[in-house]
């Protein structure tokens, strides 16, 4: 059985004040012992800030990107280790908007997993279609090469401690969730990848989070289908009692 991960990609929003004040809202609502994993991931420059405020608290930390190489010249990047030793234990890696605003292919996700994984980060890795692909009966193959892309050179070990992330370009910040039916779809056929890719009991053991428009009135219904472990959520986390009540769903 899977423990369902509920994790807040904040995006490229919050101030030092705000981040740690929703940070710490989190933490009174979610109490001492939630029964799903609950992970927040600010922008970079706040995660010290947000580690002081969930420190002692089952509330965990993470990234949203890494840079896939030891310390050096690369002007602007941060690494797992630096990720680590701020106190992260998770990283979102190939979000749909790295992958189109900054030209992210599944190869440089592939390098930034075996970073993650190197560096004793979750790494949280997103796959999903647009629309247009959607639409041109592309989605299976899509995600397929995206599966197999980002998780190219994994073995089975690591395999069964990551997290994936099926985010529907369409349903990311549009309001349009998929219904339970089209994730739960989805889900399944990434878990029938994964099987393929390693066992079908290494597949069995990866939590699938859903990502997309998640709210409270529509977490219940996602969080209940077989193969929907979880949610990344954006707009909704960044309100501490929408996010929540997301929690309160899973
Ligand atoms: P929204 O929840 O705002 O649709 O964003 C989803 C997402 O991209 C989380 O990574």
């Amino acid at each position: 059985s899977r423990q369902t991960i509920i994790a807040g990609n904040w995006k490229m929003n919050t101030r030092s004040d705000s981040a740690v004040a929703l940070a710490k809202g989190v933490v009174a609502a979610v109490g001492e012992t939630p029964t799903v994993e609950v992970v927040l991931c600010p922008p970079s420059v706040y995660l010290s800030s947000v580690a002081d405020a969930v420190a002692g608290t089952s509330v965990q930390l993470g990234a949203q990107n890494l840079y896939a190489a030891e310390d050096g010249a690369f002007t602007g990047e941060v690494n797992a280790s630096m990720l680590t030793d701020v106190g992260c234990g998770f990283v979102i890696l190939g979000h749909s908007e790295r992958r189109a605003l900054m030209g992210e292919t599944d190869a440089d996700v592939s390098k930034k997993l075996h970073a993650a994984l190197a560096g004793n980060l979750v790494p949280i890795v997103c796959v999903g279609e647009t629309l247009e692909e959607r639409e041109a009966g592309k989605m299976e193959e899509v995600i397929e090469t995206q599966v197999r892309g980002s998780l190219a050179g994994l073995d089975e070990i690591r395999a069964a401690g990551i997290v994936v992330a099926y985010e529907p370009v369409w349903a990311i910040g549009t309001g349009k969730t998929a219904s339970p039916e089209q994730a739960e779809e989805v889900h399944a056929l990434i878990r029938k990848l994964l099987g393929e890719m390693f066992t079908t009991d290494v597949a069995a053991q990866i939590r699938i989070q859903y990502g997309g428009s998640v709210k409270p009135g529509n977490a219940k219904e996602l969080l209940g289908q077989p193969n929907i472990d979880g949610a990344l959520v954006g707009g909704a986390s960044l309100k501490a009692d929408d996010f929540a009540g997301i929690i309160a769903a899973g």
